[in-house]
């Protein structure tokens, strides 16, 4: 039985040559000149101002915070339902995240909540786009304008994606990326931070290198200038060797979305009409990156043993994402009833640039048995091969 994995990165010899060359030229740590390329190259994709390019998009969304000038205590509104780097982030700071529920149909974050929760502590809001798909940038800007709120995107999934005819990631005034090894273009780990001011990404670039210029810059110059550490930074960098990785990936993004939606929408035909799943919706006015592939399944559905079944049969799948305001590191008081049900009832399935039409048919009629068989008592009449399978 051929092992499906949920996640595949599509990384090849392309990927390698640019490597390759990295090694070649003798500086393979971060800022230098293929670091420079790729910010060269994400600005001009992206029409920001500034791109800088940093480790990890964990980093990104510290480095944001600080250029926007987050301090204690501040409350920054974060979007519920995601992977919970945003609220991380927002407590590297020691300021306060005030979770905010999402739509039931898209997962994004909900712009009524968002209004409901701003505050006179309140100081800004990280929209996230939702394994791939944008949120609802029209509205989100139109609230943060009239409180005086920044606007940051969480566009780590969304690579690719468009709102409004405009790239995910450049949706707000700042947007952050990752390039991790599970998004839909990497480095194995990387990320960048997007700005639409370019004091904001002079400031991100700073504190990404301890608070001082690239040090490749300082042994081009003529003469002994010898930089003065006047701040704590950090080291965020994204080293030339990932950045060489990205330069190729950034170049094939196209190709590895059509493959991504050629996916989603044979998932979307093979699992259409089933009563027990809900299939991802993408409002008319955007497109989804797929960097994950979630359906939710009817409450009946006894998810963990739908899961378990998969694996069995070589199908990898997941949760999906996390409703945040559960976690226990955050001790939320708050309720985002929407976020806790697509948690509790979301399942990723295998959705990657390398799935071939068999691999999907099978994922889905796996899914379809799966789902009968562990749906409880009131849809069992629903065949023999379902009850086969059952056990
Ligand atoms: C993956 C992810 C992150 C974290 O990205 P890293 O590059 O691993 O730090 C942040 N936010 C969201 C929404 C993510 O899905």
């Amino acid at each position: 039985m051929e092992a499906i994995p949920l996640v595949h990165a599509s990384l090849g010899e392309r990927e390698l040559a640019a490597v390759s060359e990295v090694f070649a030229s003798g500086w393979p740590a971060g800022q230098g000149p293929v670091g420079k390329r790729l910010e060269a190259q994400l600005a001009s994709l992206y029409r920001v101002s500034d791109a800088v390019a940093v480790a990890n998009c964990g980093a990104a969304l510290h480095l944001a915070l600080l250029a926007l000038g987050v301090t204690p205590g501040d409350e920054v509104i974060v979007a519920d339902y995601t992977f919970p780097a945003p609220a991380q982030a927002v407590r590297y700071l020691d300021a306060v995240p005030v979770f905010a529920d999402v739509l039931p149909g898209t997962g994004t974050i909900d712009p009524q909540s968002v209004e409901d929760l701003v505050t006179e502590r309140t100081v800004g809001v990280i929209a996230v786009d939702t394994v791939g798909l944008p949120a609802d940038y029209t509205a989100l800007q139109a609230i943060a304008d009239r409180h005086g709120l920044f606007l940051v995107e969480d566009a780590a999934c969304a690579v690719g994606a468009t709102y409004q005819g405009a790239p995910a990631g450049a949706l707000a005034q700042v947007g952050c990326l990752s390039f991790h090894g599970r998004k839909g273009a990497t480095s194995g780990e990387g990320g960048a931070l997007l700005a639409a001011d370019a004091k904001i990404g002079a400031d991100a670039r700073r504190r990404s290198s301890f608070g001082i210029g690239s040090i490749f810059d300082m042994g081009t110059v003529v003469g002994l200038p010898i930089p003065t550490f006047t701040e704590v930074g950090f080291n965020f960098k994204l080293s030339d060797i990932a950045a060489a990785i990205l330069t190729v990936q950034l170049d094939r993004i196209g190709e590895l979305l059509e493959r991504r939606n050629a996916v989603a929408a044979a998932y979307g035909e093979l699992l259409a009409g089933q009563e027990l799943l809900t299939l991802p919706q993408v409002p008319p006015d955007r497109t989804h990156a797929w960097q994950s592939y979630m359906v939710t399944l009817d409450p009946g559905v006894d998810r963990a043993a739908v899961a378990a079944r998969l694996r069995a049969r070589g199908i990898g799948c997941g949760h999906g994402t996390w409703a945040t305001h559960l976690q226990p590191v955050f001790a939320a008081r708050q309720h985002c009833p929407v976020s806790a049900d697509l948690f509790a009832r979301n399942l990723a399935v295998p959705m990657h640039a390398e799935l071939t039409a068999a691999q999907v048919e099978r994922v889905a009629e796996e899914l379809i048995s799966a789902v009968h068989a562990h749906a409880g008592g009131a849809v069992h009449a629903l065949g023999g091969a379902t009850a086969v399978g059952a056990r």
